[in-house]
């Protein structure tokens, strides 16, 4: 380890598919001290002792960020409220404390109150996961060349900014710095909207009365099946990112109405032509991410590798 690559102690309260990555990756770059993790159950605590990617495993989440130089907020958003305030006597002063929840403006409206003077607040956003979760489905890769969000409060110090920039560097992201409720309307349409859609399509499928369940799963298509891995994600997660993005996800919701209100009534009146052209306009789009390399053209969107 370098000394400018050292970041000192790194705490994750919360050790499944986020935590566990962040601590694959740290340990790749060889970039921090020690490795604190906490986790609820002692179910999840075994799974981290045996595959060894903390120092040190805690019951007790102020225990784990005692003395941490980077301690990092790691489970679903409704938690990191009363998280904060349970590790705020244990922060040390200088620590920067971050997160990495799907929406963040909740996230300072519940954590921000709970942050004691001296300690930086920069609360982030990897743009990075897949539909597992757990202790035992993190990867050293997850980060890499994958966007990292962070959004500092007015007034934050820069060099705790640029300090954990250069930690998510280190761990393979590029990061950029943006407004809280900027973030959670683009991730409202890039993520949080995409995933309810999913719920919904294979919701509907499953009450279907004319096809029977069997018949679903039996002749599942292409496109069906991709709804359904997005729709195996998390649930109390995805429960916490509609109940803290209420306001951008609801908005976006209105306009996607609109949008499939005219889709349909261009299918009732014959407009090939409107189809056509949505159609080939969002070609392009699928084609611009593959050429910024946010995704890959291999079958199967090159994901059995890595989930
Ligand atoms: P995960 O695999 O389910 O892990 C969640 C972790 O938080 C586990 O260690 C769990 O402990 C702990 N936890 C759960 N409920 C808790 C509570 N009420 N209080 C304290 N700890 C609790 O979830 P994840 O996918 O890593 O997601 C973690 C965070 O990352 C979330 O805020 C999510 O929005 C964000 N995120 C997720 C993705 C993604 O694709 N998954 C991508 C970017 C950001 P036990 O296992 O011991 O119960």
């Amino acid at each position: 380890m370098t000394a400018e690559a050292s970041f000192g102690r790194i705490a994750l309260i919360g050790i499944g598919l986020i935590g566990s990555s962040i601590a694959h990756a740290a340990r790749r770059a060889g970039a921090v001290s020690h490795i604190a993790g906490y986790s609820r159950s002692a179910e999840s605590r075994a799974t981290a002792e045996q595959i060894g990617f903390c120092d040190s495993v805690h019951d007790d989440m102020a225990a784990a960020a005692a003395d941490a130089d980077i301690v990092i907020l790691c489970a679903p958003v409704g938690a990191l409220g009363p998280a904060a305030a349970a590790i705020a006597p244990a922060l040390k002063p200088g620590a920067i404390l971050t997160d990495v929840g799907s929406v963040k403006s909740a996230v300072i409206r519940d954590a921000g109150p709970h942050v004691p003077e001296g300690v930086h607040f920069i609360p982030g956003h990897p743009i990075a996961g897949t539909e597992h979760s757990g202790p035992a489905s993190g990867f050293a890769t997850l980060f890499d060349n994958r966007w990292c969000i962070l959004t500092p409060p007015p007034g934050t110090d820069e060099a705790a900014v640029a300090k954990l920039i250069a930690f998510w560097e280190s761990l393979g992201a590029k990061v950029e710095v943006m407004e809280p409720r900027h973030h959670d309307l683009v991730l409202g349409i890039t993520s949080h909207v995409p995933h309810l859609i999913a719920y919904n399509i294979v919701g509907t499928a499953a009450d279907l009365e004319e096809v029977t369940q069997s018949e679903v799963i039996k002749f599942s298509a292409g496109g069906f099946r991709d709804f359904t891995r997005i729709a195996a994600s998390d649930p109390t997660m995805w429960r916490d990112v509609f109940l803290n993005n209420r306001e951008a996800v609801l908005e976006i919701l209105q306009r996607f109405t609109e949008d499939l209100t005219a889709l349909q009534r261009a299918i009732r009146w014959g407009d090939g032509d409107a189809l056509f052209a949505l159609f080939q306009r969002t070609r392009d789009i699928r084609r611009s991410i593959i050429e910024a390399g946010q995704e890959s053209a291999a079958p199967n969107f090159g994901r059995d590798k890595t989930s």
